[in-house]
């Protein structure tokens, strides 16, 4: 792996664990990345081509991320080897299946993540009765159906832009998957007065340097379509959106999207990490010498885990969004002043702030593994 990733630390992970049962094709696996400040909470993600590897490094991401927002939750992630678009019986299966396998785990909560939504968390609240990121009919607050990443996402862009001298009125936007995080964080940017000039989901992008309407994708990508069967714009490959001139770029799905071999395509001048890992460190390190401003994952995209954790604890829609935009805002300026201080990457920055929440969290606790300790329910 080019970032030389080590699969276990002094961080964790602390358990990790295999689920499979040939008869209903079920294959996943979880990693409970550190559980010092409580239960990790953390999205299951379905796709067929995700990876042991990619399951490590999400887990860690959302260790960081849940310190960095000072969360009562460790971290943790998993993984479900399928096909997201697969017949809903089948898929409802495969959720239900992989839930109650993690019946006893109880130091693992499940969210949505790529390829799930509610109603997956619906159907593993019923299985074991613990899960984030439910239906309203549940009492949930559907973080997904309102953007609470995509919020949270602009949060930090509105503080970012100010450390980049970018006017966030007029400032042009790519969004690369326009997907639950890419799509709101267009709509909420664009309420602030940004433009949204290209996009892409996994079957192409389209780009309109006047600008795209996002009502009309939306409409698109809620019913079924993609980004390629917007009326009007250019087409093209999805890797297109690398060369798209903008002033704020946003990754919004896989991992490793920016990497040394093309990150010198970017035009951006502000780079606000959506997705999880979507950014080698080799890349990173070119953009900061290039003088492009990127803001890590695990400060940028966290709007998502926050309300999850607030959900947990009864909180309404309305406080859930203030509070996410109060942490992200605090973070964001935490991490850039901290960066620009010391000379070094906003990265390296963010990794202090959540290193040392995390080992402080640890220092209080005993064990290692809390599953059976007061706090987990
Ligand atoms: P999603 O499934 O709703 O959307 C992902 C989008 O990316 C889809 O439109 C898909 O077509 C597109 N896509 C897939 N492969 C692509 C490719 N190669 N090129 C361009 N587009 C591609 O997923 P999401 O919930 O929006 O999550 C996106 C990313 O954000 C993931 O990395 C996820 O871990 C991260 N994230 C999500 C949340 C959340 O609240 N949903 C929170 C934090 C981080």
């Amino acid at each position: 792996m080019e970032d030389g990733f080590q699969f276990a630390d002094e961080l964790g992970p602390t358990k990790i664990i295999h689920v499979y049962d040939p008869t209903i094709g079920l294959k996943a696996i979880l990693v409970v990345d550190n559980v010092a400040a409580g239960p990790a909470i953390g999205g299951l993600r379905m796709a067929p081509d995700v990876s042991t590897a990619e399951c490590f490094r999400l887990a860690r991401a959302m260790t960081l991320k849940n310190a960095a927002a000072e969360l009562p939750h460790g971290g943790g992630k998993s993984v479900l080897f399928a096909d997201p678009k697969t017949d809903k019986g089948d898929k409802e299966l495969l959720v239900r299946a992989f839930a109650s396998a993690l019946r006893d785990t109880r130091e693992y909560i499940i969210g949505p993540d790529m390829g799930t939504n509610e109603e997956c968390m619906a159907w593993a609240r019923d299985e074991i009765g613990r899960s984030v990121g439910l239906p309203r009919e549940m009492g949930g607050i559907p973080l997904d159906e309102i953007g609470a990443t995509g919020w949270g996402v602009t949060q930090c862009a509105l503080v970012a832009a100010e450390y980049c001298d970018l006017e966030i009125k007029g400032a042009r936007v790519v969004v690369q998957g326009f997907g639950a995080v890419g799509k709101h964080a267009a709509r909420f940017l664009s309420a602030q007065g940004a433009v949204l000039v290209g996009a892409s989901d996994s079957r192409g992008s389209i780009s309109n340097a006047g600008g795209l309407d996002i009502d009309a994708l939306f409409e698109l990508k809620d019913t079924g379509g993609s980004v390629m069967d917007y009326a009007g714009g250019s087409k093209g490959v999805p890797e297109a959106v690398l060369d798209m001139d903008c002033e704020i770029w946003i990754p919004a799905a896989r991992p490793d999207v920016l990497r040394a071999d093309n990150v010198a395509r970017l035009k951006a001048k502000l780079v606000i990490q959506g997705a999880n890992i979507p950014a080698t460190l080799a890349a990173e390190e070119q953009l900061h010498r290039a003088g492009v401003l990127s803001i890590p994952d695990f400060i940028a995209n966290a709007g998502g885990v926050i309300c999850a954790a607030m959900e947990y604890r009864g909180s309404s829609e309305s406080e859930a969004l203030s509070v996410i935009a109060q942490k992200l805002k605090r973070n964001t300026r935490l991490v850039l002043d901290a960066a620009r201080q010391q000379d070094i990457l906003p990265r390296q920055a963010a990794f202090a702030l959540a290193n040392d929440r995390v080992n402080k969290a640890m220092g209080y606790r005993r064990w290692s593994v809390f599953s059976s300790a007061p706090g987990f329910v």
